[in-house]
């Protein structure tokens, strides 16, 4: 990608909420301080509403579905999910409808796609029974975890944490949430994925080892969960790379579609 394009692209992501906006007072505090510049949030559309839904966390579950499990290496036995996080502000906001340019991240060689469905949660809570989490579940988007494959394999291989591989810019693109008022709880439906036309993810939501509500569950027993955490649910088997000039859309029945191009 060249400079401008860059810029303009770090532009997009200023005004869509991502880095320091230089120049724009802060409010006064209730100490009368106030801090030295505004970092702004990062928050998402609702369908069908003009309040966005702001993002406090993103947690992200790891070999969800078993024939990802193995294809990543792992035993697809039912052990407890594990989280990962990504940074806020590793979100991109896809409007349905748009074909969104998608930077190609720096350093790696294997940039791989995961879709995936994505929870927003709107109350806050801990050690929450599996019974009561769909409660805590304000609606549902469709995301892409996006993988630098190959460092987060390296980092991996030497026992290290994934953080090269998974949490870095514009690695969290989004469509807009759904609130489950409108669409239900999401619990089975095709999600699939496209590169160039071509269907390379297919699945069902039902085929996750622990479904939504599970996840919410266990989450819940390590973190306190409060509005505004997210939670990616994992992705289904066949992910693979795209380079610079792909297209990838991505589906979940019920959900609106995300359309891409790696620039
Ligand atoms: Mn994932």
């Amino acid at each position: 990608m060249s400079d401008n394009s860059r810029r303009d692209l770090l532009k997009v992501a200023a005004a869509m909420g991502a880095g320091a906006v230089a120049g724009c007072a802060a409010p006064l505090m209730a100490d009368g301080q106030r801090t030295m510049f505004v970092v702004p949030g990062t928050s998402i559309t609702v369908v069908g509403s003009n309040e966005r839904f702001p993002v406090r966390r993103i947690y992200c579950v790891g070999r969800n579905y078993a024939a990802h499990s193995r294809e990543m290496g792992s035993d697809p036995t039912r052990e407890p999910p594990f989280f990962f996080q990504k940074p806020t502000d590793a979100i991109q906001n896809i409007a349905p409808g748009a074909t969104v340019d998608h930077p190609y991240p720096q350093v790696t060689k294997n940039y791989h796609y995961e879709i995936e469905l994505v929870a927003a949660i709107n109350k806050r809570g801990r050690n929450i029974a599996a019974a009561d989490a769909l409660g805590y579940v304000f609606g549902y988007a469709t995301g892409l975890d996006m993988t630098r494959r190959d460092l987060q394999r390296e980092m991996s291989d030497q026992k290290k944490p994934w953080a090269n591989g998974k949490s870095f810019d514009f690695s969290a693109p989004i469509g807009p949430i759904f609130p489950a008022s409108q669409v239900g709880h999401l619990t089975k439906g095709a999600i699939w994925l496209k590169v160039n036309g071509q269907v390379k993810q297919s699945a069902n939501l039902s085929y996750m080892m622990w479904n939504v509500a599970e996840q919410v569950a266990h989450l819940s027993q390590y973190y306190e969960l409060f509005p505004g955490d997210i939670i990616y649910s994992g992705t289904p088997e066949n992910v693979g790379p795209v380079v610079k000039g792909d297209i990838m859309e991505g589906h979940i029945d019920g959900l609106s579609d995300l359309r891409l191009r790696v620039v």
